[in-house]
């Protein structure tokens, strides 16, 4: 049911928006070792477009070229029409400053394996912060705002306990919530779940679900190809710091075209 509802929801921005995601030929060295080698992907508003790929395929570092946590050696990344790291105004070529990067980065919300919550501060607290010190919010409106997200992720009951009396899923939950009280027109997830007991993955894949059928920008590093599967508009191979397959997940699980793919897959179905 829920598949066929994303499906609509997508047709409908994908035919009416460019992609908010563009990248173009993206190559990534650190040092002699190139990570990425050419990549090209592209995510619609609305997509949720999964990724999936080998340890050391170039994966965290794709991720963290999107939001512009890693400088790219050459190609191009566009986000919602202009390229990361300068902008053409008035005909004139415009290099961004630290400041435009740190305004870029607060409209993409990243997620990592690892939970990074403020270990001194609640629950409440830690989702309330940005708003606060990076916007300036009113402290009343944040904390309003942050219980609303605490109630969405679940956790609603929850804003009082600190980091360390919360389980690792709860924790991952209210690191999704912090993430969206900056208001992200994109949300990246680097294996969110991959640092969790088996028994708390579903709570915190329930909570993305949730996020994409509102209809969240999402790319989402996992091995959770159930999640894929179910919940993703697309799926891409990554290997080697290449695309090496991209289509619709339900398709490349059950037909993967590459050889390398199909090795891909044999081992974490
Ligand atoms: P994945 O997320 O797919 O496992 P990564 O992007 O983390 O892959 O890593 C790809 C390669 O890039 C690895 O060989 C890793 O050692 C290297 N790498 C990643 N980040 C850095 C860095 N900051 N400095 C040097 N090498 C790095
Ligand atoms: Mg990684």
């Amino acid at each position: 049911m829920t598949q066929i509802q994303t499906g609509l929801v997508l047709s409908a921005d994908a035919a009416a928006t460019s992609p908010i995601i563009i990248a173009e030929q993206v190559y990534k060295s650190f040092g002699s070792n190139q990570v990425l080698a050419g990549i090209n992907f592209e995510v619609a508003a609305g997509e949720v477009a999964v990724v999936i790929g080998p340890s050391g395929s170039g994966k965290s570092t794709f991720l963290r070229c999107l939001n512009a946590l890693e400088t790219i050696d050459s190609g191009r990344i566009r986000v919602s029409g202009s390229d990361v790291g300068y902008d053409y105004r008035d005909d004139k070529f415009y290099e961004w400053s630290s400041k435009d990067y740190a305004k870029f980065r607060l409209g993409i919300g990243m997620v990592f394996q690892r939970f990074n919550l403020f270990n001194n501060m609640n629950a409440l607290e830690n989702v309330a912060c940005g708003p606060i010190k990076v916007k300036g919010m009113p402290k009343k409106e944040a904390k309003e705002r942050a219980q609303a997200l605490l109630e969405m992720v679940g956790l609603g009951t929850h804003g009082h306990k600190f980091p360390n009396q919360l389980s690792g899923g709860q924790q991952q939950r209210v690191a999704i919530a912090r993430s969206l009280a900056m208001d992200p027109s994109v949300m990246l997830f680097d294996e969110p779940t991959s640092g969790l007991d088996p028994e708390l993955v579903d709570e915190v894949l329930e909570v993305m679900k949730t996020l994409a059928l509102g209809g969240m920008t999402m790319v989402v590093v996992t091995h959770e190809i159930g999640f894929a599967r179910e919940v993703g508009d697309s799926l891409t191979f990554v290997d080697g710091g290449v695309v090496v397959e991209k289509g619709d997940p339900r398709t490349v699980i059950a037909n993967p075209q590459s050889p390398r793919t199909q090795q891909f897959l044999s081992k974490v179905l």
